[in-house]
């Protein structure tokens, strides 16, 4: 930590604060400057943050960490991208780019074997499908929960596609686990961290969309609750984030591709269809998102959005999910990846 004084301390107010630092178990380094003086408390600040504590004294300006305050998603105690074992054949991370992509919500058996049967057909390797969806009216369609989960597992067999679900209650966490292969935890749920707890115990890979109001610093830390409870498998999903704009329902934050690459070597998946909440858009961000080097998509497919119980608006019909496929796979080779 540095600690900044304020100008015009006194050797004696000055004395005060480094046997605080002291007190607290740091070894305080005194660096005298012209106008000013900044101490430099050198000991392992992740542990406990008592230092921000010395704010309080009216001798000090300023107390700024140096160190991140993450450490295992941190690519700087782990150097090399983090290859995440969905299953035997799928890897996300590596080398090959991988799709998920389904309904929103899984309505029912047809609805859903229909769209997992030409997802895959058109290269998707995850079929995607809440069962448990969290909504934010409790009049509006809430899910079919342990049915929802039943027809997922039945699609996975049908089709051999992997499959990716939100988990929504600790209580829910053995169930959920028993029927897929990744466990999403949703935008509304990015700090429920005993949901993540519980989550990160299935030993499930665990797919943590961004909060729509949370801070890259904060989800990267949300991130550390899932290795610190000894889940190495995690990645971060960018959904866009609430800003002012009305032209799409979330401002899709394609600047957390390159950072979270740079921050963290855990991958980066983005899913268009939260992020802009428009069909229309959700072609051109896939493009920007694979260019820019994410490492999957997480697409909303339904054989007939206009008909869905959840996010209509964003979801793209079987045969634009096709193309969508076609037209991103030249960005899938220029970004270095293979499909
Ligand atoms: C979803 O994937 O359907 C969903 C509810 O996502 P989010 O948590 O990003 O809103
Ligand atoms: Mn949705």
């Amino acid at each position: 930590m540095i600690i900044v004084l304020k100008p015009n301390i006194t050797k004696k107010e000055e004395q005060v604060v480094i046997k605080e630092i002291e007190k607290l178990g740091y070894k305080p380094c005194v660096m005298r400057g012209v106008a000013r003086t900044v101490i430099g408390a050198i000991g392992d600040e992740t542990t406990h943050r008592s230092l921000e504590t010395l704010m309080i004294l009216p001798q000090v300006e300023n107390v700024m960490p140096v160190q991140k305050r993450y450490k295992l998603v941190s690519r700087e105690g782990h150097p090399e991208d983090s290859v995440i074992n969905v299953r035997e054949d799928i890897q996300i991370g590596g080398k090959k780019f991988h799709i998920m992509a389904g309904p929103c919500s899984v309505e029912n058996e047809k609805q859903l074997i229909t769209t997992a049967i030409s997802v895959k057909k058109a290269g998707a390797t995850i079929l995607r499908g809440g069962a448990f969806k969290p909504r934010t009216s409790p009049y509006e369609f809430q899910g079919l929960g342990e049915k929802g989960l039943k027809l997922l597992y039945k699609a996975k067999q049908e089709t051999g596609l992997a499959v990716i679900t939100e988990l929504l209650s600790e209580n829910h966490s053995d169930l959920v686990a028993e029927y897929t292969d990744i466990i999403q935890i949703g935008t509304r749920n990015a700090q429920n961290f005993q949901l993540i707890i519980a989550a990160a115990k299935t030993g499930k890979p665990i797919l943590l969309k961004r909060g729509m109001t949370m801070r890259i610093e904060e989800w990267l830390l949300a991130g550390e609750y899932v290795l610190a409870n000894e889940n190495p498998n995690l990645m971060f999903c960018e959904r866009g984030i609430r800003t002012f704009e009305t032209y799409t329902r979330n401002t899709l934050d394609l600047s957390t591709i390159p950072i979270i690459k740079n921050e963290s070597h855990c991958p980066i998946v983005i899913d268009p269809s939260q992020g802009t909440g428009r069909s229309d858009l959700v072609v051109s961000l896939c493009k920007g998102a694979v260019a820019m080097g994410a490492d999957a998509l997480l697409v909303e497919v339904h054989p007939n959005p206009a008909g869905a119980w959840s996010d209509g608006a964003q979801q793209l019909d079987l045969k634009r999910f096709e193309t969508l496929v076609k037209e991103i796979k030249p960005f899938i080779q220029s970004a270095g990846r293979e499909i």
